[in-house]
């Protein structure tokens, strides 16, 4: 089959012809359909000091993907093949503290899909029947396909009640553009967001931003001009930059929270007294989707009418991967899909 992989330890990926995958026991082969870039994707390909560290080349790339299930290994029972159905990148143990309390999307030993093990930028790819997310058919693969990234905005925006209430969303990649467009579906009153790139924040306006700004050319005084000098009720932030982080503990209301998304590539100082003990403020950090529930709640908001479609910008063959890196690292993309 075709495979776009990281062969060894040096920036770029490169299309390869290598065998097919083999089901293990519990495992199930998913023809890909629909594969999506992501921010990591990014980093693995650049082969930063990060990915050095995170990664053991040969690797195929891919963690967010659709598709058909082709073949069942043994002792497969709640998938078939002919179903389709998109994965939840995060395989967890079962056993840990943190599985067997509810809390699985921080197990402590989860592996990740194109990250540890092979992923989805191939014909096929063999996934733990576990993670298959079996997906209505009324949602087209190229937006099935990035339900793991969206569960990311959908756990990010959900950790608290958001009906009638106001938001500020501080950098609109892609998790920021899907968190507004949740946002929106589930009943938040006004939603302000920011961003440095024109290009994301016209996007941001498409999904359902009342006002969308660029916090280097007009003063961030204007949210609490929009929230009558209270502030919002919550911050969301889905940059890691630290200039937004303090943005969103500056214009969260007293006793309003900020979630944390974005993933700084340093320490960020605060000050905690002002920043967040004074305020009162709850702070939570997000990482990956609440198993399963944030999964459910996803296939709820596609049903309410949440409308992810602006967002998904570029739509590419396998082969010309290279041109979604490229738009990824100038940021004039939304999301960008691949099709083996
Ligand atoms: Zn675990």
């Amino acid at each position: 089959m075709k495979a776009v992989l990281k062969a060894g330890p040096v920036p770029g990926l490169e299309l390869r012809t290598v065998p097919d995958p083999v089901p293990d026991y519990g495992e199930v082969i998913l023809k890909v359909l629909t594969t999506s870039m992501c921010g990591t994707d990014s980093h693995i390909y650049s082969w930063d000091n990060w990915a050095q560290q995170r990664i053991k080349p040969p690797r195929i790339l891919g963690h967010e993907m659709y598709g058909e299930i082709v073949a069942l290994g043994k002792g497969v029972s709640s998938v078939r093949v002919g179903d389709r159905v998109a994965a939840e990148s995060h395989v967890t143990c079962g056993k840990c503290f943190q599985c067997r309390t509810g809390n699985a999307h921080v197990c402590k030993n989860y592996t990740i899909l194109g990250l540890d093990r092979d992923g989805s930028f191939a014909q096929f790819v063999s996934l733990p029947e576990t993670v298959c997310w079996k997906t209505a058919p009324e949602i087209p693969p190229e937006l099935a396909c990035m339900q793991e990234s969206l569960g990311n905005s959908v756990h990010t925006v959900l950790t608290e009640d958001v009906t009638g209430h106001t938001l500020l969303v501080t950098g609109c990649g892609p998790t920021g553009l899907f968190a507004i467009a949740v946002a929106r579906t589930a009943g938040a009153s006004t939603i302000i967001a920011t961003d440095v790139s024109e290009y994301r924040l016209e996007l941001a306006r498409k999904v359902g931003a009342d006002l969308a700004f660029n916090p280097q050319k007009m003063d961030a005084s204007v949210v609490q001009e929009q929230t009558g000098g209270e502030g919002v009720d919550a911050a969301l932030e889905m940059s890691g930059h630290p200039s937004a982080i303090h943005l969103c503990f500056q214009h969260v209301k007293n006793a309003g929270r900020v979630a944390l998304f974005g993933i700084p590539s340093a320490p960020v100082p605060l000050d905690l007294a002002n920043e967040v003990i004074f305020k009162g403020l709850r702070v939570h950090g997000i990482t990956g989707r609440r198993l399963f529930d944030t999964w459910y709640r996803l296939a709820g908001l596609f049903r309410a009418g949440l409308d992810i479609k602006p967002i998904v910008t570029h739509t590419f063959p396998l082969e010309q991967f290279e041109k979604g890196f490229n738009l990824m690292h100038g940021g004039q993309c939304g999301k960008v899909v691949l099709v083996p």
